[in-house]
C-alpha cells in the first residue's frame, strides 16, 4: 500500500511538508530549474533575439499547447498555452458569443469561480444591451440550458465543494438546444483524464500553475474545437494571432487554426518553465493518477472524520462526483488552517469556512495522507488554532 510513488524523485519538495496544495498552487519539478537557467543563459544568453527562430521561441505556445492537451483530450493543433486563465475566458467567451449572435444568454452556476463570472459581467457591459449572464444553482444547470442559451460557461470542478459537473451531458444538453460549451479545467487538467473532443466540448480555458505545475503565473491554456477553428472570431485580435505577423499589414487576418487566439509576444521564460514541467506527465497514465488520487482522497475523509468529529465534510462522498479535492467545513477554519500550516501541512483556506486539501498522486502517498490526519487532529483535539497569530489574515489565503 505504501509504495513510494517513483515520480515523487523528480519534484524538489521540502523536507518537513506535507504538501496538499496543489490544486493552487504545484510542487516546484526539479527539471524546471535546469531548463530556467539553460533557457536564461544558453538560449537568451547567448543567442539574443536570433533565439525566436533558433530556438524555436515563436512556437512555444502551439508546442506547449500541444503536450496540454494530450492531458485533455484534445488533439494537435487545437489548444494554445497563453495569457492567463481569465484574459482567455474572455477571449474565448466573446468568440463564442460571436458564433451564436441571435442568442444573448451565457448560463454559468454560483459554484463557478469568481473570475469567470466577471469576465462574463465584463463582457456583457461591453456589448450591446440585451446580453445577460445569467445563474443558476450547480444542481440546476443542466436543466435550466433552452435554446434562449448562447454559452454554457461551466468550471468543471468547483474550487470550493470539489463537486464535478459531467462534461459529456452537460455538452449534450448544450448542443441540443443550440448553444455551445466553455469549459474552466483549472481543477481538472493534470488532476484526471479529461476527454474534451470525445465529449465534444467547444470551447475550454485551463490554468498553468495548478496541477500543471507550470510555477506562479504560469501561463494558462485554450482550446478551440476543430470545428469552430476557421469560424471564430477574437476580440483580442493582436498581432501574433495576425496570418503573418512580420508582414506589418495595417489591417488584422486571422492566423488558421487555434494560432488565432493568441494575442502578444509569448513569454518565453515562463513557458520554457511550463514547458519542462509538463514532462513530469510523460509516460503516465492518467486513469491510473486518478485512480491514486481516489484513493488518498477516500482515506483521507476516512481518517480526519474518525479523528476530527468536529469537521464537516461538504465535497461530495462519491468520488465520481468530486475532482481531486476535499474539503471541509469547519469554525474559524482561516486559523485552523493556519495552525496546520505550521505543523507543517499545507493546504488552503477559501471563505467563509471552508479548509480545502488537493491530492496530487504525483508527489503524494498513503503514508503523506496519515500523517496529514494526525496533525489535523492535533490542531483540533488541542485547539492549537486557537492563537492570535492563526487570526490574522493575510492577503492571500
Ligand atoms: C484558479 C482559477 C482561475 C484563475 O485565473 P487566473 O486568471 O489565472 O487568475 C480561473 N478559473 C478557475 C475555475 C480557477 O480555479
Amino acid at each position: 500500500m505504501n509504495e513510494k510513488l517513483p515520480r515523487k524523485e523528480l519534484f524538489s519538495l521540502p523536507e518537513s511538508v506535507i504538501y496538499l496544495d496543489g490544486n493552487s498552487l504545484g510542487v516546484l519539478p526539479k527539471g524546471v530549474s535546469q531548463r530556467l537557467k539553460d533557457t536564461v543563459e544558453n538560449e537568451w544568453g547567448r543567442s539574443l533575439i536570433t533565439g525566436w527562430n533558433e530556438h524555436s521561441w515563436i512556437d512555444m505556445p502551439e508546442c506547449v499547447g500541444d503536450k496540454i492537451g494530450r492531458l485533455v483530450g484534445a488533439p494537435s493543433g487545437t489548444v494554445i498555452a497563453s495569457d492567463s486563465t481569465s484574459i482567455n475566458v474572455f477571449k474565448v467567451l466573446s468568440a463564442a458569443l460571436n458564433l451564436r449572435p441571435e442568442r444573448k444568454v451565457i448560463l454559468s452556476d454560483t459554484g463557478n469561480f469568481p473570475t469567470d463570472l466577471y469576465v462574463a459581467q465584463g463582457l456583457v457591459r461591453l456589448r450591446e444591451a440585451g446580453y445577460e449572464l445569467r445563474l443558476v444553482k450547480p444542481e440546476d444547470l443542466l436543466h435550466s440550458i433552452d435554446e434562449s442559451i448562447a454559452v454554457v460557461l461551466v468550471t468543471e470542478v468547483d474550487y470550493r465543494t470539489g463537486r464535478r459537473h459531467n462534461m459529456k451531458d452537460l455538452t449534450a444538453a448544450a448542443h441540443n438546444a443550440g448553444a455551445l460549451t466553455l469549459w474552466d479545467l483549472a481543477h481538472s487538467a493534470g488532476a484526471f483524464p479529461v476527454y474534451l473532443e470525445e465529449c465534444q466540448a467547444d470551447f475550454a480555458v485551463g490554468c498553468g500553475y495548478k496541477y500543471l505545475n507550470g510555477g506562479p503565473g504560469a501561463p494558462a491554456f485554450l482550446y478551440v474545437s476543430q470545428r469552430h477553428q476557421s469560424r471564430i472570431d477574437t476580440p483580442l485580435s493582436g498581432w501574433m494571432g495576425h496570418e503573418a505577423p512580420f508582414a506589418f499589414q495595417l489591417d488584422y487576418a486571422p492566423a488558421a487554426g487555434v494560432n488565432q487566439m493568441r494575442v502578444g509576444t509569448p513569454p518565453v521564460l515562463a513557458l520554457s518553465a511550463l514547458d519542462a514541467a509538463l514532462d513530469v506527465f510523460d509516460g503516465v497514465c492518467l486513469e491510473g493518477l486518478w485512480q491514486k488520487s481516489v484513493v488518498l482522497s477516500e482515506l483521507f475523509i476516512e481518517e480526519v472524520e474518525a479523528r476530527c468529529p468536529e469537521l464537516e465534510l461538504v465535497s461530495p462522498r462519491d468520488s465520481k462526483c468530486r475532482g481531486s479535492q476535499v474539503s471541509f467545513k469547519v469554525a474559524e477554519g482561516y486559523a485552523v488552517m493556519q495552525a496546520l500550516i505550521a505543523g507543517g501541512v499545507i493546504g488552503d483556506f477559501r471563505a467563509p469556512d471552508i479548509i480545502r486539501f488537493g491530492f496530487t498522486p504525483l508527489y503524494l502517498d498513503e503514508e503523506d495522507i496519515l500523517k496529514a490526519a494526525k496533525v489535523l487532529q492535533r490542531v483540533m483535539g488541542e485547539r492549537l488554532w486557537d492563537n492570535e497569530a492563526f487570526y490574522k489574515k493575510a492577503k492571500v489565503t
